[in-house]
């Protein structure tokens, strides 16, 4: 199965984190065709006016000398705002790959490289008509086989736009006028969903630039779209449409890749859910199987050996990937080492030299080189502010054969590692006591980041499950980290190894990641050649028995499908999450070693403090992570992937006493209020009143997470299993009662730190037993999880929560304002519990919490006592 990035978002996503440290990577699979044909969600093509159909023209009287004409794929001839392919006769009926992507925009409505539609699409000639249709691989059958004539008449080609011819050529090859596929829309390559818009006006769209290649031709167009209506926010009346500023208009660049697609598919390998790899899925109906077959080839390079009888050679055709010549220099060396890092996966695969870098042409050297012709694969380095980078590929939806792959890096994922680095390891590299870091080092992160895009790039999706199959004392042997990295492969989302202590004086080198022996795995299955099988399915044996090691060792495994966030051992921004709280509790001595060193590292002379501002919060983001990842300890399923026979389950609950762990933990680390994180230094620096929303948001976050309704479905399930050896939501709640709520049975003075958790515990526990006011959608972070009981017992448990805490709100001693705090916390849960209260009142809670200010504001009323 695939697994994208999104596809792995954990649901546990804390207030503190921001929304562009998760890496948007995206693989260029083509989306899964609807049955019938046609995009999702498609909507009536809305056509510029269709020209007057006449009889073809003399061809000088079309392309007359007034038009600027181009060789290539197809020649291309343009001037006076018209395009015009001349399709040679034998281009006719060949398959070819459309990419449409959005290039620019405004910067609200997309990102650069955001995907529009992949079609593979043929030119039909009928008469004086030249049909582009849509070809679907999403139905096949083997040709020998009777049933291929039903599969055929079923997948009827979309005639996605026809042309008139206006003249033919010498060779008999249509000349048509093609302006208009790209001024207007054409639902399975219109931009208007990923602008968020309506439709696109054709008065104010046009083509800019035309480029023909050997292998390709590439349309640029400036198009303007009608942006849809910005919807009211939930509880406004409609009153209030009119006081709502209309959206701005859409215009944008897209950008469009027509690929000539190879003439002979290569043979597919068949995807194993126990190997990742990017794949291409079709079903398959000429087989003898009982129901029809869902068939996945993975994506990869077409890779040969010059020499197939030796045990390493050479390929026939090495996979390149140029730099870009707008790369700034000092990097140059790094992106070509973090390339050539993937060789020795490949020579384990039979291939020596099968992946290589290198500087890309000057003009001097070769002036037709450029990086959007498809038979080269380039590094880009993009000047933009985004802190990301991506690793798309394109390829042959009929065998998964990787065609191209144009990586992107955009500049500020410099900001992005120092960030990283800084927060996760500071402590451990001398060379980061004073920022900026020395380039140096820069260079070695900008080359992780990029070995991670080009492991994208041959094929290999995230696996967030590999970073938890390392024991954590490992990951402070320098012997181990040597050998094996802290992290089985540089494909997971575990970043520098925060688990390692000063006192263990380990080399900085070793707290990166590196090529793995997962990866070195991953490469070996997916590429080593099998020349005695014929066919996709006489590999399947063979890639069966390459898969056993798994069964003895972990690091060889790949993320269990299915998981849906439930496997604790597959976090994303971990390190050592085999055992969280072990490794949270290492984390959290760095992270209290990286606060003391913000400001010597941040501050200069006549400098602001914009800096130290952006670490702490950075440095607490860091935090709140490792504590997310003890939390998705409750209610956790530990996970392998296993197929078939194997002995065992998949999915094993987690053990109580684990759960009850992670939730001590977090009492004694995050609820019992963590002065280390409130340095008075950097606090009175930054602002009068920072440190309060600074905690109480990392907490609600925790809790946020803690109480998901995925999770504590998860724990009914347990429970339902295991009966009382299972950690119940109602010990749960207990637990956390007895971390917040500490005073009340001491009676001691609650400060104001504890006073804002606690109301913002009461809170959330008020949300919890309201899910259908508008506080749901704070759940649950929008990730793809388990689905939820519709009618879940959870209410109960909170309900009688509530009531315990009630009767427990009573101050038995301390100051005035721990008296009027806990008076008030009974009316606010005297409320909760009274549904003609309730809903308005989670509503409140809601907007308190999106906000991220102090709760007791959203009812002032009863904070006046
Ligand atoms: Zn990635």
């Amino acid at each position: 199965m695939t697994v994208s990035a999104v596809s792995m978002l954990r649901p546990l996503v804390l207030a503190l984190v921001a929304a562009s440290l998760v890496a948007q990577e995206r693989p260029k699979t083509p989306p899964t065709p609807m049955p019938g044909g046609g995009a999702p969600n498609a909507a009536p093509r809305v056509d510029a006016p269709k020209p007057p159909e006449g009889d073809p023209k003399p061809y000088d009287k079309v392309i007359t000398s007034e038009l600027k004409s181009q060789d290539g794929l197809f020649k291309v001839h343009t001037g006076k705002s018209k395009v015009y392919f001349e399709i040679p006769k034998t281009q006719l009926g060949k398959d070819l790959l459309v990419v449409v992507q959005v290039k620019k925009s405004p910067a609200d409505a997309s990102y650069p490289g955001q995907s529009v539609g992949d079609e593979v699409v043929r030119w039909e000639l009928r008469e004086n008509k030249v049909l582009l249709r849509a070809v679907s691989f999403n139905h096949v059958a083997d040709p020998s086989n009777p049933v291929v004539k039903a599969v055929e008449a079923m997948s009827t080609p979309g005639i996605l736009m026809s042309f008139p011819v206006e003249a033919f050529a010498k060779d008999g090859g249509p000349v048509i006028e093609v302006t208009r596929l790209f001024t207007t829309d054409v639902n399975e390559f219109s931009a208007k969903r990923a602008l968020q818009a309506t439709g696109m006006d054709g008065s104010r769209s046009f083509v800019d630039k035309v480029k023909a290649f050997p292998l390709n031709l590439n349309v640029e167009a400036v198009q303007t779209f009608n942006p849809s209506p910005v919807p009211l926010p939930p509880g406004i009346p409609p009153q209030y449409a009119a006081m709502i500023p209309p959206p701005p208009t859409r215009t944008a660049v897209v950008h469009y890749s027509f690929v000539q697609l190879p003439e002979k598919p290569m043979m597919g390998r068949l995807e194993d859910e126990r190997v990742g790899f990017f794949s291409h899925s079709h079903l398959d109906y000429g087989r003898a199987d009982h129901e029809v077959a869902r068939r996945q080839f993975i994506a990869r390079w077409r890779l040969e050996k010059k020499d197939p009888a030796a045990a390493k050679s050479e390929p026939v055709k090495p996979i390149v990937f140029y730099v870009d010549p707008a790369t700034p220099k000092q990097w140059v060396p790094f992106v070509i080492k973090a390339v050539e890092a993937w060789q020795p996966a490949f020579e384990e695969a039979g291939f020596l030299k099968a992946i290589q870098a290198k500087e890309a042409p000057t003009p001097e050297q070769d002036p037709d080189w450029s990086a959007d012709d498809a038979r080269y694969s380039v590094i880009r380095w993009v000047p933009s502010r985004t802190a990301n980078a991506m690793g798309p590929h394109v390829s042959d939806p009929r065998s998964g054969e990787i065609l191209e792959a144009d990586i992107e890096i955009y500049q500020n994922i410099l900001q992005l590692q120092t960030d990283w680095y800084f927060t996760q390891v500071g402590p451990l590299d001398k060379r980061v006591a004073t920022l900026p870091m020395p380039d140096e080092l820069m260079g070695e992160l900008l080359a992780y980041v990029i070995t991670h895009e080009v492991g994208h790039s041959l094929g290999l999706p995230h696996n967030f499950k590999s970073s938890a199959t390392y024991p954590v004392e490992k990951l402070r042997d320098k012997g181990w980290l040597e050998k094996m990295g802290h992290v089985a492969t540089l494909m997971d989302y575990s970043r520098f190894n925060y688990v390692v202590q000063p006192e263990d004086g380990i080399d900085p080198k070793l707290l990166i990641p590196k090529v793995g022996p997962y990866d070195i795995f991953a490469i070996k299955w997916g590429y080593t050649p099998i020349p005695e099988a014929k066919t996709p399915d006489a590999e399947k044996p063979i890639l069966d028995a390459w898969c056993k090691p798994q069964e003895t060792t972990p690091w060889l495994r790949f993320s269990t499908s299915g998981s849906m966030g439930a496997d604790p051992g597959e976090e994303s921004e971990a390190v050592g999450d085999i055992d969280p709280v072990k490794a949270t509790t290492l984390g959290t001595k760095n992270l209290k070693r990286v606060v003391d060193m913000l400001p010597k590292a941040t501050l200069k002379a006549g400098e602001d403090y914009d800096k130290l501002n952006h670490l702490y919060s950075a440095a607490l983001g860091q935090w709140g992570r490792e504590l997310g990842h003890v939390a998705n300890l409750v209610g956790g399923f530990d996970s392998e992937p296993k197929v078939g026979l194997q002995p065992g389950v998949r999915f094993t609950p987690l053990a109580k006493n684990r759960q009850v762990e992670a939730v001590k933990f977090l009492n004694e680390n995050l609820f019992k209020t963590p002065t280390w994180t409130l340095p008075a230094e950097v606090l009175r620096k930054l602002g009068p009143t920072s440190g309060q929303a600074h905690l109480v948001n990392l907490q609600r976050g925790v809790l946020n997470g803690l109480l998901t309704p995925t999770r504590l479905t998860r724990l009914q399930e347990q429970e339902a299993m295991l009966g009382d050896k299972a950690y119940t939501t109602s010990a749960l709640l207990g637990d956390l009662r007895a971390g917040i709520f500490t005073e009340l049975s001491s009676g001691a003075r609650i400060d104001p730190y504890r006073r804002n958790l606690q109301r913002a515990y009461v809170d959330l526990l008020g949300a919890r037993l309201y899910p259908s006011a508008p506080v749901a959608g704070m759940f649950g972070g929008g990730a793809p999880t388990l689905p939820t009981l519709s009618n879940d017992d959870t209410r109960g448990a909170v309900r009688a929560e509530l009531k315990t805490l009630m009767g427990l709100a009573v101050a038995k001693s301390g100051d005035r304002a721990t008296k009027a705090h806990l008076e008030d916390l009974r009316d606010q849960i005297a409320k909760l519990l009274d549904p003609k209260f309730a809903p308005s009142a989670t509503a409140g809670s809601a907007a308190g919490a999106m906000r991220g200010v102090r709760p007791e504001s959203c009812w002032p009323e009863l904070t006046e006592n």
